[in-house]
């Protein structure tokens, strides 16, 4: 069996170590970082070496932790395109907006990334049964990555969780169940679960591996553009795993001596005003966030009241010197009409959420019109029924009536 890189788990809280190859879960409630022998990977791979490689994110390979190439789980996580968005980005004031659009991932979202690196490992230490709480695209990705293993899964899903996404859980096999409550009264379920079912949790952050597959976004941002970075990257956060996941990416990247330039990019964790936990902490000079009362937002993917690594995330927002900030759900279907309408692309609402305040956050200076910003759609629109519905109007196939099509037309040119 050929070995990763990695050298052992170390507590983000205090840095405790852990021994690599192992189950490991958290320190004291709080997420572990994967550690690496970058200067092994640095002396066995070359930046040029991935130019060979196929067009996933297994290209990283070095960077990853899965040992055996036998537990590797994969639905082909494609490279996600970085879309240039000249009218958009002329439309919010920043015509240099890139998307990077990760809607063409596997089961229509980048939880995709994660949950290929979660159960590739689960594999490699033998587990087969895994449980999840979740409010959107996780549970269905989950599911997915356990059938594609031959594994387990039990999906727990508060009742408004959209219907894609129930479905979806159902469709792939996991015992999926809604439950009167919230995503942590699901996240109690999986916990209390974990003995009487002997299930392995695999929640944002209490499993390590999901960070380092999302961790992937960063790699990939990185080299799309040349071994440089962005001036400002927008990501609509939730669990804040694709957040510190990249500004991981970034560290690991300049520790190799892959950058051609070293400038990091400013990180902006966007959030609903229905559930912002990390621009309130933010905002009140705090490392740690406060759980939100009532969580409501139509960005599922965000309502997610107090992460377990918080700190994580706003650390990384201080050190690029970015913000937490929110934008309210009343933007969500005119940022995405202007998305789609503009460019085609279909962005969730999540990530329209993050597209609101980056129009704000560019109307109030804080990000300049010259500047190179990436903007990250988490998922597809088209998961969301309950948000893309849109009644159309009849025509009439005995009437041939064309006037009716050309007044509608005109009054949209
Ligand atoms: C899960 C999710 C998010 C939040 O991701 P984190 O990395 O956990 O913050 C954002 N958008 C969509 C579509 C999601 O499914």
């Amino acid at each position: 069996m050929k070995q990763s890189y990695v050298t052992h788990l170390e507590a983000a809280l205090d840095g405790t170590r852990y021994p690599a190859r192992q189950v490991q879960t958290v320190h004291e409630g709080r997420p572990l970082w994967v550690r690496y022998d970058l200067p092994a990977v640095k002396a066995a791979v070359s930046r040029d070496d991935l130019a060979h490689r196929p067009h996933d994110l297994w290209r990283y390979r070095e960077l990853l932790p899965v040992d055996d190439d036998a537990a590797i789980t994969s639905l082909g996580e494609s490279m996600t395109p970085l879309l240039a968005c000249p009218r958009l980005g002329a439309a919010v004031g920043v015509p240099g907006l890139l998307i990077k659009d990760e809607s063409s991932l596997p089961t229509g979202s980048f939880k995709a990334r994660g949950m290929a690196m979660a159960v590739s490992m689960a594999r490699q230490f033998g587990l087969t049964r895994l449980a999840i709480p979740t409010a959107g695209n996780a549970g269905g990705a989950l599911a997915a990555y356990a059938a594609r293993a031959g594994m387990e899964a039990f999906v727990f899903m508060p009742d408004d969780t959209p219907v894609v996404n129930r479905a979806e859980a159902a469709l792939f096999g996991a015992r999926a169940f809604l439950v009167d409550g919230l995503i942590n009264d699901c996240g109690a379920i999986v916990r209390e679960g974990a003995g009487p079912m002997g299930w392995f949790d695999v929640s944002t952050l209490k499993e390590p591996y999901r960070l380092e597959g999302k961790k992937t976004m960063g790699l990939e941002l990185a080299e799309q553009l040349d071994w440089t970075l962005p001036d400002a990257i927008l990501y609509p956060t939730g669990g804040g795993t694709g957040l510190v996941g990249m500004w991981k990416a970034f560290d690991e990247l300049e520790a190799l001596g892959w950058l051609e330039d070293t400038r990091r990019p400013r990180m902006y964790a966007c959030q609903s005003t229905g559930c912002d936990p990390l621009p309130r902490a933010w905002a009140a000079g705090e490392r740690f966030g406060q759980p939100v009362e009532a969580p409501a937002t139509a960005a599922s993917g965000l309502r997610v009241p107090v992460a377990c690594g918080d700190f994580m995330v706003l650390d990384a927002v201080a050190a690029s010197g970015g913000a937490a900030l929110a934008a309210p759900d009343s933007e969500i279907a005119g940022m995405m009409a202007l998305a789609a309408e503009s460019e085609g692309i279909s962005l969730c609402p999540e990530a329209a959420i993050a597209l609101a305040v980056l129009r704000r956050a560019v109307s109030e200076g804080t990000i300049e019109a010259h500047e190179r910003v990436v903007l990250f759609n988490t998922g597809a629109a088209q998961k969301y029924l309950e948000l893309i519905d849109h009644p159309l109007p009849r025509f009439d196939k005995d009437r041939m009536d064309w006037d009716r099509i050309r007044s509608r037309g005109a009054s949209k040119d």
